[in-house]
């Protein structure tokens, strides 16, 4: 009865042990997933200040930033550059507020709504 007593209990010891060592890791799953939520948040309000910042001072770049507002700025000509080829391989156009292709004969952009006609002049 003693012996069989002694391995009920170190049976219930090791499960307590399993249990707590899962308890710490899942804490610590939980610590890592908030931590990593939080860098997410971090770095997308870093990108935010980054395209406010941009926003504002692209009509005249600081003199520090002027390299890296060149290659933004190249970039973004770049980007529209590649819609319009994808629309036009499509079989439509861009819409260059968005992005959306949209019909060659479409007025408006059918994402964002913007007069389509006023731009491509000839349509
Ligand atoms: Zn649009």
């Amino acid at each position: 009865m003693d012996f069989f007593n002694k391995i009920g209990d170190s049976i219930v010891n090791a499960t307590q042990e399993v249990g707590e060592k899962a308890k710490g890791m899942t804490d610590i799953a939980k610590l890592q997933y908030e931590m990593k939520s939080k860098e997410d948040f971090l770095n997308k309000q870093y990108q935010e200040i980054g395209k406010m910042f941009y926003e504002a001072n692209k009509s005249e770049a600081p003199e520090e930033y002027a390299q890296v507002f060149e290659e933004v700025e190249a970039a973004a000509v770049k980007i529209s550059e590649l819609q319009e080829e994808i629309a036009s391989l499509k079989g439509g156009k861009a819409c260059p507020k968005c992005g959306a292709i949209v019909s060659s004969a479409a007025s408006f952009c059918s994402e964002c709504g913007t007069k389509l006609n006023d731009i491509f002049e000839e349509d």
